[in-house]
């Protein structure tokens, strides 16, 4: 399999992923040989057949946290993924409010939905979870569901970040270096605040974490009447990093990207050898 990682959903805010302007299926990695799904929210089982990833071949799921726009497909996708539960295979990583409840203390996870995969996994921040050849590390976040989480996904071909909702705080950025790819959830433009990134946000973030790429998703209904495009290449040209605004279907080729990556491994090969 060419590794790709597949954007089924660029929505932030209920008002655009509630009439369709654009959807909020999360976001598909895919290396050699796993496939992940970020945040399985609006859109998914839908958007996945129409961009082809077929969701019996999933790995894992991986769940940042228990909003709308991140896990109410969640059940689709586990029954799809299981042939509604004949066939249980990969893994669940999802917050703690997913797996055990957390404002309401109602688990959003059904015993019935846990029995479709192998495994679940609670994620906290910090955690270190290992998948076949793939290391995935838990980040901090600060949101309104207090246990969201970030992703690290480090693979052989290359690693990618994901920053899931978050306010901007300087003690974060350090957990977004050395990544080939960043994706950002950036809900608001320039100039606008409020309960997630904004584009302002996002510079600062790339200035210190400095990416390969940064792809911006994730929209709310301020920063898709801005136009993500222009805040992209705004972004891009006040922090020097070369950045992308996410479109439903947007697929990036990540080894393209991971080019330090190659040269690490390379450099390793060279000095076994001398
Ligand atoms: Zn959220």
């Amino acid at each position: 399999m060419r590794p790709r990682i597949l954007f089924l959903g660029t929505g932030g805010d209920i008002s655009l992923t509630g009439r369709d302007v654009r959807c909020s299926g999360g976001i598909v990695v895919q290396t050699q040989s796993c496939q992940f799904h970020i945040d399985p929210g609006i859109g998914a089982v839908v958007k996945a057949a129409a961009f082809g990833v077929d969701l019996r071949e999933h790995t894992a799921v991986l769940v940042s946290h228990a909003h709308t726009n991140h896990a109410s497909e969640l059940g689709g996708v586990l029954c799809a993924l299981s042939h509604n539960g004949l066939d249980p295979h990969g893994v669940l990583v999802a917050s703690r409010s997913i797996v055990q409840g957390l404002h309401d203390g109602i688990p959003r996870l059904t015993p019935f939905l846990s029995s479709c995969v192998e495994k679940v996994i609670v994620a906290e921040a910090g955690n270190k979870i290992g998948i076949e050849d793939v290391e995935i590390v838990a980040l901090p976040t600060k949101h309104s569901d207090s246990s969201a989480v970030g992703f690290r996904i480090a693979t052989p071909e290359f690693v990618v970040g994901y920053t899931s909702d978050t306010l901007f705080d300087k003690s974060l950025v350090q957990f977004y270096k050395n990544c080939n790819i960043l994706i950002l959830n950036t809900l608001f433009p320039f100039e606008q605040n409020g309960e997630g990134l904004s584009s302002a946000d996002v510079v600062k973030i790339l200035k210190v974490a400095q990416p390969n790429l940064a792809v911006i998703t994730h929209f709310g209904s301020k920063m898709h009447a801005a136009n993500p495009l222009y805040e992209s290449r705004e972004i891009q040209k006040r922090s020097g990093v070369q950045v992308i605004a996410a479109q439903d279907g947007l697929c990036v080729d990540p080894v393209s990207y991971a080019a330090e990556l190659r040269q690490t491994t390379l450099s390793m090969f060279k000095e076994s050898f001398e």
